[in-house]
């Protein structure tokens, strides 16, 4: 999940302001986390604190509420929808299927270890906001594309994967630039980009040079870049600079929940 967060961070100068380079600076003074990150975090916390819980309630909700009204104006604001359901008094689901739903499910993908488990905890990450079937899909999809490149870069599987959710997605024909949402509009891309890179920072690279919804691109490529390739020290090391003490905390014990604290 750590490389949803630094190609939110990368990808967030350029959201509103779209770059065609390859050779752009990764990190920035401009740079910063968005809500990308924000919800991510949410889902890690929501994760470490069902821990402690004998009820088995995931909290998804909960926990993106909490952290979204703690956080109400990162740069490049909330989706409409979604700033709605944070600012709710009774928050429902609301048929969205925006990629927002699968931009911050990247922490389900590691955190269980089965792909049922996996699947059925990115249903739940969805489906307090983006129940609509394409806002389910695409964070299911996005989380099974994560679980299948744990071990490393498999293209073959990652194809398969893609080919279960969007038929045909790696011929489909995608035009750069255009600001697109949706999960359909934004995923099937995301999986074409990490399927031809050759490493992190080449997934990265180039999820950001395709514009659009750059960091939401950047998020998705590198939640499943990072799996496949692993994340450099150095990048991670600096993305995390960008966040506040609160959620590297999260992080933290997210990772010591999996045994990997050692990084950190
Ligand atoms: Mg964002």
């Amino acid at each position: 999940m750590l490389g949803a967060i630094v190609g939110d961070i990368v990808g967030s100068r350029f959201e509103f302001n779209n770059t065609d380079l390859y050779d752009f600076e990764l990190f920035t003074q401009e740079s910063s986390y968005t809500d990308d990150t924000i919800c991510t975090i949410a889902i890690a916390d929501a994760i470490n604190r069902r821990n402690t819980r004998k009820d088995g309630d995931p909290c998804y909700a909960a926990n993106l509420l909490r952290w979204c009204r703690k956080y109400p104006n990162p740069m490049g604001g909330y989706g409409g929808s979604f700033a709605r359901w944070i600012q709710s008094e009774k928050p429902q689901p609301y048929n969205s299927f925006g990629n927002g739903s699968a931009m911050r499910v990247a922490p389900v993908a590691w955190a269980f270890n089965s792909l049922e488990e996996v699947r059925r905890e990115a249903e739940r990450t969805a489906s307090v906001t983006h129940n609509h079937p394409e806002g389910i899909k695409g964070a299911v999809a996005v989380a099974h594309a994560i679980y299948s490149q744990r071990n490393g870069f498999n293209p073959g599987e990652l194809e398969r994967v893609g080919n279960l959710y969007y038929p045909g997605f790696l011929g489909a024909t995608y035009t750069p630039g255009v600001f697109n949402e949706t999960c359909q509009g934004t995923v099937p891309i995301c999986l074409k980009i990490v399927r031809y890179s050759s490493s992190f920072e080449d997934a990265i690279r180039k999820a950001i040079s395709w514009g659009g919804d750059s960091d939401t691109i950047g998020a998705i490529v590198g939640s499943i870049a990072e799996a496949a390739f692993g994340i450099p020290p150095e990048i991670y090391t600096t993305a995390l600079g960008y966040l506040p003490e609160e959620m590297s905390w999260v992080i933290a014990k997210y990772f010591g929940n999996l045994n990997k604290a050692s990084w950190i």
